[in-house]
């Protein structure tokens, strides 16, 4: 299928005809922060002022807090009320590529041995529509990390926003099907499609940021036991955790049962490796101090996971270098190794 294109005032209709058969979330603003919402079913103003939310979109499926099952104790032993996701069908519409990335990186952790089947049934069931970016923002740096700011072979469908029209192209078979459904797409012609080319062109030449990989897993090895490196990089640092919960790729969670008398539920909420109670053990925390908790994002991100799966726990996304309070900035702390 060639690329086909609908005009930007043609938007709604588009999302209309995709809400009959699934759930529609895309970028709006809640609680004074830009996150993926449900779709109120007429707006689609986020084209004129969406950057990237402030929330990865992680958080749709490995949600902040969820709970797993419920339990009570009856006359024959415990019983079990399963919490399963359900199983209808979502679309995420203007991930960004960067974000799309992330997920196929936390795939290798959630589908590894202990497979997460709530996470899992969430993105079996989810249809990724992509919107490149036209204009990055001075933070990021995906173009570091192999990642092309206005293409994406992560999602099932992507948007390239060319000004009066979106220009739609299936990039999966899943995205070819649902196009093939879709009614009000034309297709573009050759100067929509070089138009997008040359929007992609000059986005990928806008970012300016850098992180330096070049024999990182080494440097950081012979690196590693350079308290006074670790100790000066974190020493601002407030242990608040904002850079783990925006980050799209972090996936620390913690697991606790809430019960009462004889009944109960067990809830998994995200946690993060800059609380100094995340790694506590009854006889010591063998991260007590700062300095020891900022290297271990660092090294889980670019030395254990690419060790364990072949790939950088990082999209070069910039969240954690715009929301840290304190401006600790991940390709400095990378740089300086
Ligand atoms: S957001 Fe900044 S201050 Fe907060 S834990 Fe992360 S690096 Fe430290
Ligand atoms: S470490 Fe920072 S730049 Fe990298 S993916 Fe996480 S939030 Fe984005």
């Amino acid at each position: 299928m060639g690329y086909k294109r609908i005009k930007k005032d043609q938007l709604n209709a588009f999302l209309r005809e995709l809400s009959k058969d699934y759930a529609v979330v895309l970028p709006s603003r809640s609680g004074g922060q830009v996150v993926f919402g449900p779709w109120d079913g007429e707006n689609t103003d986020f084209l004129d002022w969406y950057k990237n939310t402030v929330i990865p979109p992680k958080a749709l499926f490995f949600p902040p807090v969820e709970e797993m099952f419920r339990f009570r104790k009856g006359e024959e032993g415990y019983e079990i009320e399963e919490l399963m996701p359900d199983k209808g069908q979502q679309i995420i519409f203007g991930i960004r590529p960067c974000d799309a990335r992330a997920l196929k990186i936390i795939d290798m952790l959630f589908a590894d041995t202990y497979r997460d089947p709530y996470y899992l049934r969430r993105r079996e069931n989810s249809l990724l529509i992509g919107l490149g970016c036209n204009e990055p923002c001075d933070t990021c740096f995906c173009a570091s990390l192999d990642i092309s700011p206005g293409q994406s072979e992560d999602v099932d469908i992507l948007c390239t926003d060319t000004g009066e029209d979106l220009l739609i192209e299936a990039i999966s078979d899943k995205g070819g099907n649902l196009l093939s459904r879709m009614s009000g797409l034309s297709d573009a012609g050759s100067e929509e499609e070089s138009k997008a080319r040359e929007l992609r062109k000059s986005a990928k030449e806008r970012i300016t940021r850098e992180i330096n990989l070049s024999g990182l897993q080494e440097r950081m090895r012979s690196n590693f036991e350079n308290r006074a490196y670790w100790e000066k990089v974190s020493k601002k640092c407030m242990a608040c955790g904002i850079c783990t919960y925006v980050c799209p790729t972090c996936h620390c969670f913690d697991i606790n049962d809430e019960n009462r008398k004889k009944e109960g539920k067990r809830v998994r909420n995200w946690d993060s490796c800059k609380f100094p109670l995340f790694t506590r053990m009854p006889m010591e925390n063998p991260r007590h101090e700062k300095w020891r908790r900022m290297r271990q994002r660092y090294h889980h991100k670019f030395e254990y996971y690419p060790m364990n799966f072949g790939a950088i726990a990082c999209t070069g996304c910039g969240r954690c270098i715009r929301e840290c309070p304190v401006n600790v900035d991940v390709t400095e702390i990378i740089g300086g190794i």
